[in-house]
């Protein structure tokens, strides 16, 4: 069976390797040049760990990630709202949680990928898929066309499957970047996530000395992306915030500055058509806030290919079981990532308050327990 995979990320090159590995013949097709550097990291919590491990890939994460052993919220001036014991998180899932940039999880990937001989074609860019005489056809902007027995559409669009394609702007702005330095500022390996009025800063450490940042603020529409205003416009929103904000923000080069009005999908009922299925953000897209977006990419990849290694002679029936697998779970991450960006990103001063002395109160023991519930759901793993 011949898989082409469209979108070369996180979702379709750890996919590429889980099929690859269980003995399928895959393609990935990827609109870049060469696998991108941009983006700043992610979390790689116990529930991705667990498919990184199963596609023998947790050792080389881990040496070039850090281990997270807690999330400690902030006001904006400093005071602790609560805090999330990661460590427990692990103990109950059973995998640890890893910081790792962006880059390097895709260059532990593509290499993988390379050690396996899977072709990534880069520099060819998906213009569309259609059907013609009961085939599906992936036209690419070179004027390439190719037809495959499956084609997993992880792009990031809805394109075939459903006319529902658009993402929807979610109100509000992120800039991201990463930031290094000599001393060892971080010395134990803690996210920090400030919540202002409308705003939010969360520093994200990977190892002593390196951590990726996010900063965010409600933003009516989408606008120009000015990167020669990024610092001044950081500066102006975040430089008066406490902890190591200003100083992550200073000396953090522009280069490795990006910005990202943020989107989701509204989850869906139907994932696939004919012969080709969503997966990663074509399926499910979350907002930042729900920490889960790549982690749910990889456990697509783990899922899909037990999917089809079961149902090998009928792909019908692979798919529709993908779906019913991944359906509620991602959806619900879905919704649970808006429902915390409305409470994050809220300009009225008197609700923010009220949300603030609630975190407080919060008994984030049970908020652990529940997160380790929801994110094993689905997976031999934890609790
Ligand atoms: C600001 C921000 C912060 C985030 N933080 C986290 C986090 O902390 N934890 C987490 O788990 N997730 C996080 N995410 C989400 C995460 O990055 C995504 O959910 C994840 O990358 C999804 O994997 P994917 O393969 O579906 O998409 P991607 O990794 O984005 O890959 C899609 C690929 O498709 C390619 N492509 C696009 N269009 C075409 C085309 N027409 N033709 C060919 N190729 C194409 C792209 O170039 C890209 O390589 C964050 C997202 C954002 C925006």
């Amino acid at each position: 069976m011949n898989i082409s995979i469209l979108g070369g990320g996180i979702g379709g090159l750890s996919t590429a390797i889980a099929l690859k590995q269980a003995g399928f013949d895959v393609e990935v097709y990827e609109r870049h040049s060469q696998p991108i550097e941009i983006g700043a990291g992610i979390v790689c919590w116990p529930n991705a760990s667990f498919v990184l491990a199963q596609l023998g890939l947790l050792d080389k994460v881990a040496e070039l990630a850090g281990p997270v052993i807690a999330m400690n919220r902030f006001c904006s001036s400093g005071e602790s709202l609560g805090s999330l014991n990661i460590d427990e998180l692990n103990r109950l899932m059973k995998y640890p949680s890893y910081s790792i940039l962006r880059k390097d999880l895709m260059k532990i990937l593509t290499q993988r990928s390379v050690e396996l001989n899977i072709n990534i074609h880069y520099q060819h860019t998906v213009r569309s898929l259609f059907n013609n005489s009961g085939s599906v056809y992936v036209q690419f902007s070179c004027g390439k066309v190719i037809e495959a027995d499956i084609i997993i559409s992880a792009d990031g669009r809805r394109l075939y499957v459903t006319e529902n394609n658009s993402p929807i702007y979610q109100g509000s702005v992120n800039w991201i970047g990463v930031f290094e330095t000599d001393t060892a500022l971080f010395t134990e390996l803690s996210v920090a996530d400030y919540w202002g009025v409308g705003e939010r800063f969360g520093i994200v450490p990977v190892s002593k000395t390196k951590a990726y940042w996010a900063g965010g603020v409600t933003a009516e529409h989408t606008g120009e992306i000015k990167p020669e205003r990024y610092k001044s416009e950081l500066s102006a929103l975040f430089s008066h915030w406490s902890g190591l904000i200003e100083q992550v923000i200073n000396e953090t080069p522009l280069s490795r500055i990006h910005q990202v009005y943020v989107h989701d999908h509204d989850p869906i009922d139907c994932w696939h058509k004919d012969n080709v299925l969503l997966l990663g953000d074509a399926a499910h897209a979350p907002l930042p806030t729900s920490g889960q977006g790549a982690c749910q990419a990889l456990e697509d990849a783990w899922h899909m290919t037990q999917c089809l290694t079961d149902n090998s002679n009928d792909i019908e029936k692979a798919f529709r079981q993908f779906t019913s697998l991944r359906i509620a779970k991602t959806s619900g991450i879905t919704l649970g990532g808006r429902h915390l960006a409305a409470a994050i990103f809220n300009n009225d001063s008197s609700f923010c308050k009220q949300r603030n002395l609630a975190s407080k109160s919060t008994n984030y023991n049970e908020v652990v327990a529940g997160m380790a519930k929801g994110w094993s759901n689905g997976l031999p793993i934890g609790v």
